[in-house]
């Protein structure tokens, strides 16, 4: 560390002060023991030794609190010994140089840098903040510098500092003075608060951390201690920073900071129009998952859903847990072409996840709105209920699926949902008539989604229930395991009638099952081998009786 520069400051300041001294008929004795303390601090701190160890005598000599004034002869000999104890050599320091580091200004340090790690510095001792500021300006962190107690808190309130090195005894004020009036919101944004004196008596140390500052450093200051104890703070103060914004189970940011990060992107785009867009991702069926298999693993999913998508989303976007098993993505700079693209490569990866159960596993989907900025959009509010609609559909279609909001979602909003299932162990007549159905649209307000299940027992322990849909469900009479039978029983038990319409499959022979099953209370029935066009037409009569109900 060059010390240089400071001791031929302090030099300089010392031939000043007896100039000025000696110019006046006498000198107020708190002067003169504020002149040795000072002197103490910052001569130990640039390794003045002998200076240090004369001020700290000479400071005892002269009272604080005392309102006498010394005549030449009462202070000189205390004094001009000082002049003495530097090199011949030593010459005044230039304007110049002084200037190199003159007080308060800002340097072109990275945005970053200047809003998170701040120092102000409030010391009377003009040879010791220089110093201070230049061995923290080394480590890249801005400071700040205050002479005077109101200068410290003016600083604080305008330059919003984030750690605070401050002196117990300033020309205007205590420091204790200072830190009262601080404490409160430094404590609410973070702030720590260094104490920094040469009088670290017991009581002031109590005092000081009563009151709330952070810690309590000596001077002399160890340079080492110094920057190392501020890293320390600092590091500190971006955990507690960070806590605050984040969604303890999972990481993702919280809905704190999502709305703040939305309220960013919105003044954004209206000052230069830089696009974005925002997805709403929600979990499928997520309740079975805690059902099935207890709320720690619900939790695991959630963890796996959110580091998957930081995986693949990077610094690309702001991932939002928005609640329970919903979560907001905010992406700059995208149009929501580009944020479908994202957002379906995150469907595949998460996918394929496979979440081990005792000697199974199993996986989850997901489903996604997006809805991109535009002139029209206002309020942050009304591209969250875009987004919100988007994913809505997104559900409505059947989940697993990422869905783009449009104008017309309105329209579609009102939208029927019918769903034709297909039970049968036979394949190809799964195949057959997933295919023929797959997005089939009966009328103007309704969509069909088409899926199948190999037997009984696998459809009905599903996720296929949805009380606002309305379902067609073709049903084979003999399966293994469970029979259609049973499984017609069971659909009947526990399902509202009006919302299911179900379609037996029964082979020729089997009069006795066919009567049994109109019994129980299937709608209609198929006898096997059929001919595709008639079930067809069949599904599409059964289709218009349920949604015109
Ligand atoms: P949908 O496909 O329609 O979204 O169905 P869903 O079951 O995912 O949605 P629903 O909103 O009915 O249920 C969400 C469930 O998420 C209910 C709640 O118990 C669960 N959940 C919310 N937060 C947590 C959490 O932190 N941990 C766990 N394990 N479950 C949670
Ligand atoms: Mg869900
Ligand atoms: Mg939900």
């Amino acid at each position: 560390m060059k010390t240089e520069k400071y001791k031929k400051l302090i030099h300089q300041r010392i031939i000043q002060t007896i100039e000025d001294w000696s110019n006046q008929d006498a000198v107020a004795e708190q002067d003169i023991h504020r002149f040795f303390h000072n002197l103490k601090g910052t001569s130990g701190t640039i390794g003045l030794a002998e200076v240090e160890k004369f001020s700290e005598a000479k400071e005892l000599l002269f009272s604080e609190k005392s309102d006498k004034a010394l005549q030449h002869s009462n202070w000189s000999e205390h004094v001009l010994p000082l002049a003495d104890m530097f090199p011949p050599a030593e010459q005044r320091v230039g304007g110049s140089e002084f200037d190199a580091c003159s007080l308060n200004q800002a340097h072109s340090f990275d945005e970053n840098f200047r809003t998170q790690k701040r120092v102000l510095v409030i010391d009377d001792d003009v040879e010791f903040v220089t110093y201070v500021k230049e061995i923290l300006e080394k480590h890249d962190y801005p400071v700040s510098i205050a002479l005077t107690a109101e200068r410290g808190l003016k600083i604080f309130y305008e330059w919003k500092p984030s750690l605070i090195l401050l002196d117990f005894i300033l020309p205007d004020q205590s420091g204790m003075y200072v830190l009262q009036h601080i404490v409160e919101k430094a404590k609410l944004e973070h702030i720590p608060i260094i104490m920094v004196s040469g009088n670290f008596s017991i009581e002031n140390q109590v005092n000081a951390y009563r009151s709330g500052a952070m810690d309590f450093l000596a001077k002399p200051l160890e340079v080492e201690l110094l920057t190392a104890l501020i890293e320390n703070r600092f590091a500190m103060k971006k955990d507690w920073d960070r806590s605050i914004i984040v969604d303890e189970l999972t990481g993702a940011y919280n809905r704190k900071h999502f709305n703040r990060m939305m309220r960013q992107q919105m003044d954004d785009f209206k000052r230069s129009e830089h696009k974005f867009s925002l997805v709403i991702l929600d979990l499928d069926y997520f309740k079975h998952v805690n059902d099935n298999h207890g709320h720690l693993k619900g939790d695991e999913v959630l963890q796996a859903f959110v580091s998957t998508a930081q995986d693949v989303v990077q610094s690309k976007g702001i991932l939002c847990r928005y609640g329970g098993e919903e979560f907001a993505l905010i992406l700059p700079h995208m149009d929501s072409v580009q944020a479908a693209g994202l957002i379906e490569q995150l469907r595949h990866t998460f996918n394929a996840i496979k979440f081990p159960v005792k000697d199974a596993a199993f996986q989850v989907t997901f489903s996604s709105g997006i809805a991109q900025i535009t002139g029209k959009t206002g309020q942050a509010e009304k591209l969250v209920d875009e987004a919100d609609q988007a994913l809505y559909c997104a559900k409505r279609a059947g989940r697993n699926q990422t869905v783009m909001y449009s104008a017309e979602m309105l329209e579609r909003k009102n939208e029927m949902v019918l769903n034709l299932i297909v039970v049968d162990d036979d394949p190809l007549i799964r195949d057959i008539l997933i295919n023929r159905f797959f997005n089939w649209k009966p009328t103007n307000h309704a969509k069909v989604n088409a899926l199948g299940f190999a037997d009984g027992k696998s459809f009905l322990t599903s996720d296929w229930y949805n009380e606002s849909a309305k379902y067609i469900i073709l049903l084979d009479g003999s399966m293994p395991d469970l029979d259609g039978l049973e499984v017609l029983r069971r659909l009947r038990e526990r399902y509202p009638e009006q919302q299911l319409l179900i379609i037996m499959l029964t082979a020729r022979n089997n009069t006795e099952d066919i009567v049994h099953a109109l019994q129980i209370g299937a709608d209609d029935y198929v006898v096997k081998p059929f001919h595709m066009q008639e079930l067809v037409l069949r599904i599409e009569r059964l289709a218009s009786r349920i949604l015109n109900d």
